[in-house]
């Protein structure tokens, strides 16, 4: 019971320079809890505030660490959802039920209305 679970099952979290996006993310949308976090094979990351019924509270942001703008291939399919290498969501904490983030995530990952 004591046992400490902690590498058993992989949970994504924001790194952080995510944190840095995601809070400015945050405080530009007000009915944010949690922000998409979408992470391309190609190295950028998309982004984008979510609202506690699961809709978009924010514009999609897509941006490149240590570059002046996105790569290429993201300016030519926008960071097409083939080429997702992760994707979670960040909440903001109390982070809502687990019900309710399950339902959250299906819709917004699910269902890929991401764009
Ligand atoms: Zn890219």
């Amino acid at each position: 019971m004591s046992e400490k679970k902690k590498k058993s099952k992989k949970v994504l979290q924001a790194e952080k320079r995510e944190r840095a996006m995601i809070e400015g993310i945050l405080e530009g949308s007000p009915d944010g809890i949690g922000v998409v976090v979408i992470r391309l094979e190609c190295g950028c990351r998309k982004m984008a505030a979510v609202s506690k019924t699961g809709d978009p509270a924010s514009k999609v942001i897509i941006y490149r660490d240590h570059a002046e703008s996105i790569c290429d291939k993201c300016k030519e399919d926008n960071g097409d959802f083939m080429r997702v290498s992760e994707s979670f969501i960040h909440w903001v904490e109390p982070a809502p039920s687990e019900e309710k983030q399950r339902e959250i995530n299906i819709k917004v990952l699910g269902s890929q209305s991401v764009n």
